[in-house]
């Protein structure tokens, strides 16, 4: 199929759109209409005296589709976009049978979009579902009162360790195995030390408070007791006297022992995630993660003796080879442990994946009847959805959300999502986002992807540390 832009700047907008409705399929992108042959959708603005004309037309298993609309000359550039998002939109529900339950909402942020309008036009100017609008309303109700509570001048701390045991097939995350990564895994620590000193520094000299900090990756616990205890250090730095929050994503089971789990603690973390994705083991070995649903029963029991106060479980709705019955089984018995966050992702189907390689792999497996059992029985178990994030090519065009029983929910997930507080980053892969909210203004600083890269061209790193000057004084 051959996706062709013509005299127009929407194409981000409409291959996002078209792919929502292909997720697995693959696409030629063009601007030259001449392309328009065989199975194509042609995306066009013609431009006449006053107006425009815009055409949609999709040519496919020999039948043709096709809507035009006069669009005035004067219509403002967004606008334009939507109207032509709907025109597409609605070519593709005809061609397809299928309704997409975010409408023609390509973004990450949709909770965002639907606070900022009301019901009617969500519904009708972007064809978001009822339910989905709900869910946003709900989750928009839920934040307020704490984006409302977020301090001035404060600062989340993220710290990135991009490694993991194994790569699992639907990740396109730059994580390294550790086998790889092993050779300089404690160079990489002591740069990582350094930069969070650095950033340390330059919070101090700036007035910046220390509000949240976040361990992610990758899988921080791929780095032994000790390298964690090593890197946990870098902390004293930092004035933590009003730190509300300490999370570290352990992630994968297989890599979580009691020694790494007291180092997290004695360091003062509250929150620790324990991910399943999947409670099936045959489901587990399809993917590629080199765990079983016991172990991660055993890690959970582990963090619940070594005093975890707030533990999340991450779950992947649309998992090659999970069925709706097997979802069901693996969210229940992640309910039974009765962890207090609960995040479930639809299945983003991303190039630098190995899974996109395998397209019979890629099915849905009714991704959207998992995620209305989750809803339905997170609910009902007194859990209430308080962030929601969406991913490009999602399985059934789906979203992530994180579920939290009450008072649990994590400040950093909210914030990070919404952009609202600024995130300075420390490590491979990190990204530091400097926020305005009174000016509405955004700054990111993207430190090398690779660990080699970081390490090598440390010195880059540490000089764009003084953008964060220059955005802040
Ligand atoms: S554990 Fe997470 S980051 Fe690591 S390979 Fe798997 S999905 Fe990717």
């Amino acid at each position: 199929m051959t996706l062709i832009f013509h005299n127009h700047n929407f194409q981000y907008e409409m291959e996002r759109l078209f792919r929502s409705f292909f997720p697995p399929i693959k696409i030629k992108l063009s601007y030259d209409k001449t392309d328009a042959v065989g199975d194509y959708c042609l995306t066009e603005r013609i431009e006449l005296e006053e107006k425009y004309i815009f055409s949609v037309q999709l040519c496919a298993d020999e039948e043709r589709y096709c809507f035009e609309e006069d669009v005035p000359e004067d219509t403002p550039v967004k606008e334009q976009e939507r109207i032509m998002s709907v025109m597409l939109y609605k070519l593709l529900r005809e061609y397809t049978g299928k309704d997409m339950p975010w409408g023609i909402l390509t973004g990450v942020r949709p909770v965002k979009v639907i606070s900022g309008i009301n019901d009617a036009d969500a519904e009708e100017k972007l064809w978001i579902s009822l339910d989905k609008i709900e869910l946003a309303r709900k989750i928009n109700r839920i934040q307020r009162p704490m984006i409302d509570d977020i301090p001035e001048r404060s600062f989340s701390l993220y710290v990135s360790i991009p490694f993991c045991p194994t790569r699992c097939s639907y990740c396109s995350f730059v994580s390294h195995s550790v086998d790889k990564a092993a050779v300089r895994m404690d160079e990489y620590i002591d740069r990582l030390i350094e930069e969070m000193r650095q950033t340390a520094d330059i919070a101090k000299q700036l007035g910046l408070q220390l509000d949240t900090i976040y361990f992610g990756g990758g899988t921080p616990t791929t780095l032994s007791a000790e390298q964690l205890k090593r890197l946990f250090s870098a902390l004293d730095s930092f004035d933590r006297s009003r730190v509300r929050e300490f999370t570290v994503e352990a992630g994968r089971p297989d890599t979580i022992t009691k020694e790494k789990l007291t180092a997290i603690k004695e360091a003062g973390a509250d929150r620790i995630s324990v991910n399943p994705q999947t409670m099936r083991d045959s489901v587990l070995e399809a993917i590629g993660r080199r765990h079983t649903a016991l172990q991660t029963e055993e890690a959970y029991a582990l963090a619940r003796e070594v005093g975890f106060r707030c533990i999340n479980m991450d779950l992947i709705a649309g998992l090659p080879t999970d069925d709706i019955e097997g979802f069901r089984y693996s969210l229940d018995r992640v309910r039974e442990l009765s962890p207090e966050n609960i995040t479930v992702h639809s299945l983003s189907l991303k190039r630098a994946a190995t899974l996109f390689r395998d397209r019979d792999m890629c099915g849905s497996a009714g991704a959207a009847d998992m995620i209305e059992y989750t809803h339905r029985m997170l609910q009902n178990d007194g859990y209430a959805p308080y962030y929601l994030y969406r991913q490009k090519n999602t399985a059934d065009n789906q979203e992530n959300t994180g579920y939290a029983l009450p008072d649990t929910e994590s400040l950093y997930n909210m914030y990070i999502m919404e952009e609202l507080q600024t995130i300075l980053a420390a490590g491979a892969g990190a990204c530091t986002k400097l926020v305005d909210a009174a000016n509405g203004k955004i700054h990111r600083i993207s430190n090398h992807k690779f660990p080699y890269e970081y390490l090598d061209r440390f010195n880059d790193i540490s000089s764009s540390k003084k953008e964060i000057f220059d955005f802040f004084v």
